[in-house]
């Protein structure tokens, strides 16, 4: 694990950050802005025991740097660039140290302040995907009960402010709405520095989630997305969400546009023959395990969206799907 770094922006503002291990195969990246006139936290980790450990570590790192103590009731103001349990989970471990006020985006807000409700209703659409996917009820019921381990220990915290695009927020950060990955995710621009969330990583290509469970998802909504990030002028720096410091951030974005494009292509071979997206997986990413079935049928159901949108795919059997009331959807090509 990296220790504290320290990043300069051109118009020297000090961007400090440091690692939390999430969950034991996620590490996130945590940002604390001198903005000149307040410390701005980014990002909370997921609000598991060792991330908030890591919290408590990274504030003293950041402490012995300035020589002075530091710690989380030096915080002025939170942001949350997106509403991902790894990002968000340590608001209220944070509540215990701090009553700054904490914003994200209006379309990620209910995700922190109503959970619960929220995950009822992304868990009725999962089920409902899950069906027309074609996995098999046993396993349907394994891999819902994963999506819903949240619940189990996040409780709904207040957010104190909602992040516009457009609208100046604390230290004149320049704020992206960049939906796809998660309907309310932003990039924030920290003068020539931008804090690319889970839009842009170094290395893996982020997430991506049909919009059939979770409106302002999707696949055609993460492209847009990247292309409005590969548009922005005079980033010199991205720094994500989790991974490494990005310097070439239009660069990667190409990168992860040609994944995505090669990964569509590989749908559109799959159905030369009528499948399900279960099989589609099975055939993209061949048998994984656990937590990451639920992701791979995602990722799956979120390019074979896409394909069906734009009519590259359609239904092979519209008959059983009309006379049937929860259908499996067999895809072709069209
Ligand atoms: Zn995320
Ligand atoms: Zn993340």
């Amino acid at each position: 694990m990296k220790p504290l770094q320290r990043f300069e922006t051109g118009a020297g503002r000090i961007i400090f950050s440091f690692p939390a291990r999430s969950f034991p195969t996620l590490t996130n990246n945590i940002y604390v802005i001198d903005d000149g006139e307040q410390y701005v936290l980014i990002d909370a980790g997921s609000g598991m025991e060792r991330p908030n450990a890591d919290l408590l570590a990274g504030f003293t790192a950041i402490g012995e740097h300035l020589g002075r103590p530091f710690s989380p009731a030096d915080i002025g103001t939170i942001l949350i660039t997106h509403g991902h349990i790894d990002h968000f989970g340590g608001l209220p471990f944070l509540r215990q140290y701090t009553a700054a006020p904490a914003g994200v985006h209006v379309l990620d807000r209910r995700v922190l302040s109503n959970h619960e409700e929220r995950m009822v209703f992304a868990y009725r659409r999962l089920e409902t995907f899950l069906e027309g996917a074609g996995v098999s009820a046993e396993e349907r019921v394994v891999l819902m009960s994963v999506y819903l381990f949240s619940k189990t220990y996040y409780r709904s915290t207040p957010v104190q402010f909602l992040l516009e695009e457009g609208r100046p927020t604390v230290g004149g950060f320049g704020v992206f709405h960049v939906p796809g990955h998660c309907p309310g995710q932003v990039c924030l621009l920290v003068d020539d520095v931008l804090l690319t969330a889970d839009q842009v990583l170094s290395r893996i290509t982020p997430h991506q989630a049909p919009e059939s469970i979770t409106l302002n998802m999707g696949l055609g909504h993460y492209l847009d997305s990247l292309d409005k990030v590969a548009a922005l002028p005079g980033v010199r720096l991205g720094l994500g969400g989790h991974e490494d410091p990005i310097d070439d951030v239009p660069g990667r974005v190409a990168a992860i546009r040609a994944a995505h494009d090669e990964r569509l292509g590989k749908v559109m071979d799959i159905c030369r023959a009528p499948q399900s997206i279960a099989a589609i997986s099975r055939a993209l990413f061949g048998h994984v395990d656990s937590y990451h079935v639920l992701l791979a049928l995602e990722e799956t159901g979120a390019h074979v969206e896409y394909l069906h949108q734009r009519g590259e795919l359609i239904a092979a059997n519209l008959e059983e799907i009309e006379a049937t009331s929860r259908p499996v959807v067999q895809y072709v090509r069209g």
